[in-house]
């Protein structure tokens, strides 16, 4: 039988600044989900549930039992299945609304793929966990022209803010100096609320789904806060004057990030991880390599990723060559783990 969209969306539509046009625009749409934890995950959901046509969700990490607290979009069984965030999505998202095209990729994003990741798409909702990921995107999305809607949260707070090049300040205009890496608390060090990330995602998906609906152009960003813990919401307006700001990014147009060199290793930040990158793309053989790894230790094998654990150390290679150690900060010995255990 047929699904009656019009049913499925008539409450929407109902809502009078969506009406049958919205939501004509909001079906066209293509939108970039950019991390699906706390905040991605529940952006993806609400936007697919909304009837956005094409999703691409990027993340790099595997569900964990400790993201079930917060991350209504995933169940026990994806961490017993050892399932990447994006793929996860994609299968939930699947059942919920098959009107939906869904492009899970498993990957860390980067300099060198940040550009095609935005090829083709009209928004980009952020899902970071990580400053040097948001400038990042940053820059891709104001070279590109694309508009994308910051969020964050951490403890019992959450904010939104959706930032439209050469209508609104960039990010760079809001924080000049990128924080360096380690000195902003996150999740993993101060903890979070599930109603906070939900309550800062929705505050995006609200963003993104006006924009997508409307075009309408704020005359100034605006950053909305709030503190599900004091039950406590502050708006903050941010006038764009480009004639006065020297912002490297929207004003100078030098987009420092996309030219970075992606370093081999990277800390993963409050989570004693490693992320080791593969000198040269390639295509590991899960079997092969999850057969020579059984006599020792324990073996997760999917098509996705093999992970192998031994004593306190967990270390997963997922099918891009990526690996992540767990149970260390020190990347030279995570090098070498990830050389001894996989052979790549
Ligand atoms: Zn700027």
């Amino acid at each position: 039988m047929p699904w009656q969209n019009d049913d499925r969306y008539s409450r929407q539509v109902l809502f009078r600044p969506v009406g049958e046009a919205g939501q004509a625009c909001i079906r066209a749409a293509r939108v970039l989900v950019a991390g699906c934890g706390g905040l991605g995950a529940e952006s993806a959901s609400l936007l697919a549930r909304a009837g956005v046509g094409f999703l691409r969700i990027v993340d790099r990490d595997v569900v964990e039992l400790s993201n079930l607290q917060r991350q209504a979009l995933f169940e026990e069984s994806d961490v017993r299945e050892g399932l990447p965030k994006a793929v996860a999505a994609a299968r939930r998202l699947g059942r919920v609304n098959t009107d939906v095209t869904v492009e899970p990729l498993v990957a860390d994003v980067g300099p060198g793929n940040i550009r095609d990741l935005l090829d083709g798409v009209d928004l980009v909702v952020d899902g970071f966990d990580s400053f040097e990921s948001r400038f990042l995107l940053n820059d891709a999305c104001v070279e590109k022209g694309i508009p994308w809607v910051y969020g964050a949260c951490i403890g019992s707070t959450g904010l939104a803010a959706l930032l439209v090049p050469g209508r609104t300040p960039c990010l760079r205009c809001l924080m000049p100096e990128i924080p360096e890496a380690g000195t902003s608390p996150t999740c993993e060090t101060a903890g979070i609320l599930g109603p906070a990330a939900h309550l800062a995602a929705s505050m995006q998906a609200g963003r993104a789904l006006r924009w997508l609906a409307t075009r309408e152009a704020p005359d100034a960003a605006e950053v909305v806060y709030a503190d599900v813990w004091e039950g406590r919401f502050t708006r903050v307006a941010l006038p764009y004057r480009p004639e006065e700001s020297r912002c490297p990014c929207c004003v100078e147009r030098r987009f420092e990030l996309l030219s970075v060199e992606t370093p081999q290793t990277a800390g993963l930040c409050g989570r004693d991880s490693v992320q080791v990158r593969p000198l040269v793309p390639s295509r590991p053989d899960f079997a092969a390599i999850a057969e020579r790894l059984r006599p020792h230790g324990t073996v997760l094998a999917n098509e996705y990723l093999v992970r192998f654990r031994t004593g306190e150390l967990e270390l997963t290679l997922f099918s891009d060559g990526r690996a992540i150690v767990k149970g260390t900060s020190d990347p030279a010995r995570a090098r070498s783990l990830v050389a001894r255990t996989f052979g790549v």
